[in-house]
């Protein structure tokens, strides 16, 4: 447990961006969360580096988030220190090439920024609501393409308080996957690659990427994107469908009418709700294909 000294410290450190109990759903895109006994939005990389030493020295656990649209906290919240990355480390710069973002820039500024510079690569991300930091830990993919294939090299921090680079070969980029995910450190930047490409073209493809979001999945109420990874040769989605088991609803959790892969919260769903909706779908699709699906939403919190 964080003490009321250490939250005391860290509001001297970065006076105004320290709170106690910040609910997490006003954090995550589906609206559920509990409290985190201390929610830390650092202004800047240097911010960024205080609390992180500062949670070292403490022996706090600290747990970093971004735009929280792949992650389910539960009602129990977040115990020791959660820093979110957000808009204060989101700086985009360009240089012929190359993008250089900040963990907090969104993905779609920096695909806007690649767009109006004539810089293809980034229309695949047209939709996906996460951040650079996020996206980079995720390999957020869509489309046939993910970001690992845009990744040059990545910035961290490490839970000592320590800067140091990774090279695209040194991240063990898989489906949904990366080393980063295990390993204790913060993503603080990402330098990408692209190419020279049509703006019209990139204007295009990104728009036919966001209609087709538009028509297949359940945008109008809070989710967090695909809960299942697709198992090698099929889709979660059509499996959990096949499984009889679209529209079913627990509390005030669904599994989408629009997309099976999807649970939609209809007003004030619980963390517990999505649990067991998630557990419902990974027997169902074992006991009726054998297939065991593998969750792509981060879950985290106390019970
Ligand atoms: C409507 C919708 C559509 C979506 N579509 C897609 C899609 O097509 N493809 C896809 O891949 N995903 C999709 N997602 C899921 C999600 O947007 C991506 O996984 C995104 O990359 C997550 O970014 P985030 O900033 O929200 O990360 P968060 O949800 O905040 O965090 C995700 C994980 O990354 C870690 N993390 C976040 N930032 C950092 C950092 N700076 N340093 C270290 N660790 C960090 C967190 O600890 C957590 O483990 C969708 C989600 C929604 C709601």
């Amino acid at each position: 447990m964080a003490d009321s000294a250490i939250c005391r410290e860290l509001q001297e450190l970065l006076p105004g961006r320290v709170r106690t109990g910040e609910p997490m759903k006003n954090h995550t895109s589906w609206r559920i969360g509990g409290p985190s006994e201390i929610f830390v939005e650092p202004a800047g990389r240097e911010e960024l580096q205080l609390v992180v030493s500062h949670a070292h020295r403490r022996q706090v656990p600290l747990m970093v988030i971004g735009n929280g649209s792949n992650l389910l906290v539960t009602e129990g919240g977040i115990r020791g220190i959660v820093v979110k990355i957000g808009s204060d480390l989101g700086r985009i710069t360009t240089r012929d090439l190359r993008i250089t973002a900040e963990a907090g820039a969104k993905l779609a500024g920096v695909a806007a920024v690649a767009r109006d510079k004539g810089l293809g690569g980034f229309e695949f991300s047209a939709g996906i609501p996460g951040t650079v930091g996020g996206a980079v830990v995720m390999n957020a993919g869509a489309n046939g393409s993910s970001i690992c294939s845009l990744v040059h090299k990545v910035l961290l921090l490490s839970l000592e308080g320590e800067f140091y680079q990774k090279a695209n070969k040194d991240i063990s980029f898989g489906y949904r996957t990366s080393i980063l995910q295990s390993e204790p450190a913060i993503v603080v930047e990402a330098e990408f690659f692209c190419h020279f490409k049509d703006k019209k073209e990139i204007t295009a493809e990104m728009e036919r990427h966001l209609n087709r979001r538009r028509q297949t999945q359940p945008l109008g109420y809070p989710n967090a994107g695909s809960v299942f990874k697709n198992p090698p040769g099929d889709s979660a989605g059509r499996l959990i469908e096949a499984a009889g088991l679209k529209g079913l609803r627990i509390g005030d959790a669904q599994i989408s009418t629009v997309h099976a892969n999807f649970i939609i919260n209809l007003g004030s769903a619980t963390a517990r709700d999505i649990l067991k909706l998630v557990e419902l779908a990974r027997e169902k699709v074992l006991g009726c294909f054998g297939v065991e699906l593998q969750l792509e939403i981060k879950v985290i919190g106390n019970d």
